[in-house]
Formats: structure tokens, sequence, C-alpha cells
């Protein structure tokens, strides 16, 4: 009997250098390959410079492959980020759309060095760029990564908790794509448009519900539920929520570094076998 749609070992998140990742596309394809990876895609932050990389390393590795992004975009004052499988890479209006986004990171940055400077944090702008391969993506990861080299912090997580989230003195607010944007980018290029870790925002139930609504108006048609980002018991909820939504749903590691990660590519559970695979509704679009 052939296998189910769901038993497949699909990895469709993860992070290279082109953004907050420490591997290339190439390590990337290689690493996910050696766990078993079946169907592949790379998703940098707001970047689609390194999709030809990896596609061809994909392909020498013997591996299936989609095209991957992941879009940030400001929604109820929160960031959300939205995954963007099998589209164009070559789409013009995504490439300018995606372009406007990453604007704006350098001048971010600068400030969050200047609010670090005030707590005796000196040099983190310079600090956090030697970590930089593009320089249109300096995020904070490589503000993180800075601190921990620097040994102000033990580990990202930490850094992130003291010094880089709401509240703390590295961070600046900023303000990403629009949901519709960022949805109508990748379907008009020729992709699917699929909510990440849908978990990780600090929604009360009635903007989370606004978010799946008006992701589903603008032509939105996939939820991420099994993600490195959420625990089992959010497997199970966002797999409802798939439902409810008639959603698809995805499955990606979100891996950025053998050093830092929790999740290795290729490693997480199966998708329930309810639920309508992502890959399924994007077949054709299969390389
Ligand atoms: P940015 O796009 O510059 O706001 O950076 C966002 C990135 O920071 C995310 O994609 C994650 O890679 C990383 N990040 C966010 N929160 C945390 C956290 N609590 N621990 C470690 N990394 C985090
Ligand atoms: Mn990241
Ligand atoms: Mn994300
Ligand atoms: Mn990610």
């Amino acid at each position: 009997m052939p296998a189910p749609d769901s038993i497949l070992n699909a990895d469709l998140h993860c992070h290279s250098v082109v953004s907050d990742g420490t591997l290339t596309p190439e390590a990337l394809a290689e690493r996910a390959k050696t766990n078993g990876v079946e169907l592949w895609a790379l998703t940098d932050h707001d970047e689609i410079g390194g999709q030809h990389r990896a596609l061809a390393a994909a392909k020498a590795q013997g591996m299936r492959y989609l095209t991957g992004t992941e879009i940030s975009v400001t929604f109820a004052g929160e960031t959300v980020h939205i995954v963007g499988l099998g589209f164009d890479p070559d789409d013009a209006a995504m490439q300018q759309g995606l372009r406007a986004t990453r604007g704006g990171r350098e001048q971010r940055a600068m400030e969050m060095s200047n609010g670090l400077a005030k707590v005796g944090i000196k040099g983190a702008f310079e600090g956090a760029l030697k970590f930089v391969s593009n320089p249109e993506l300096i995020s904070r990861t490589h503000f993180a990564r800075f601190l921990v080299e620097s040994g102000v912090c033990r580990e990202t997580n930490e850094v992130f908790r003291k010094y880089l989230t709401e509240g703390k003195p590295g961070y600046v607010p900023h303000r990403w794509a629009s949901l519709r944007d960022a949805v109508t980018w990748i379907t008009s290029a020729k992709g699917m448009a699929i909510i990440a870790h849908p978990a990780r925002y600090k929604f009360t139930p009635n903007e989370e519900y606004a978010l799946f609504t008006e992701f589903k108006t603008h032509g939105g048609r996939g939820v991420e539920v099994v993600t490195g980002s959420h625990t089992a018991a959010e497997y199970l909820k966002y797999a409802e929520t798939a439902k409810e939504f008639d959603l698809a749903a995805s499955r990606g590691s979100d891996f950025h570094s053998p050093e830092e990660s929790r999740t290795d590519l290729g490693s997480l559970p199966f998708l329930p076998g309810n639920l309508t695979p992502v890959w399924e509704l994007l077949a054709d679009r299969i390389q």
C-alpha cells in the first residue's frame, strides 16, 4: 500500500547565511539529506537571493525542492511571519516587495546599538556586522551572536530575553510589510502563503481569529502545524485550527544553526494524518 501523503520527511522552513542562519545553502542541503529529508525548502527571511543555489544543491543531493521565503509582516501591532513556498523566484513584483521589506534594517540596527550602548554594551552594531553575510539583512540574531561572543550572555535565547525583546534596551519596534502585500506577492508569483509558527504570537483569541480570517481573505492557504517552534500540544491545537479554517498544513524545523537550534533539519514528527499537507496542493511546483 502506498504511504499516505502526510508520511513524508518534508522540511519546509530553515535559514542560511543569506539571512540569519550560520550554514550555506549547500551545507544545509547536505545536512537535510543526511537527516533523511525528502522534500526541502530554504526560507530565508525577506530574501530569495539563495534560491537558485538552494535548488542546485537540492538537486545535487537528489532531494526534491520547493522555493521558499519567510516574510516579516506587521499585524495588529505584532510581527507575524508568512512563509511562501513554490513561487517563481524570478518574479519581479515579489523581488521588489522583499527589497522594500529589507529596507530599514540597517537604521534599526544602529538604533538597537544605541539602546545597548546606554546599558554599557559598546560597539554592538560593528560587532553584529561581523556575523552578517548579507549586508541587507542585519537581524536581531546577529546581535545575539555578538553578545554571546563577547560574554554578555551564555546563549542567544538569554540575549533575546534580556536585551532584544519588547521593553528591553536593544529592542527597536519596526514596521514590516502588510499581511495583504506579503500574501499577494507570494500568490501572484504562483506560490502558496502559509502562516508560520502561529503559537509564537502574543495574540488574544480574537486577534488570532482576525489574523487567520484576513489571511484567508487575501488568498493565504496554509498554516505551519508541526514546527520547531511548537510543543506537541501546539501541534494538536493548530491541527484543529487548520481544519477549522480549511487550511493545508506545513512542517518545518526552522533550523538556523547547529550550535543554536534545538530542532535539527528533518527531525520533527510527521504531520497528523487527517490534514492536507501543503505539498499535496503544491505538487506541480515541486522541482
Ligand atoms: P528580526 O527579523 O531582526 O526581528 O529577527 C528575528 C529573528 O530572531 C527570528 O527569525 C529568530 O531567528 C530570532 N529570534 C526571535 N526570538 C528569539 C528567541 N527568543 N530566541 C532566539 N532567537 C530568537
Ligand atoms: Mn530567524
Ligand atoms: Mn519566524
Ligand atoms: Mn524562520
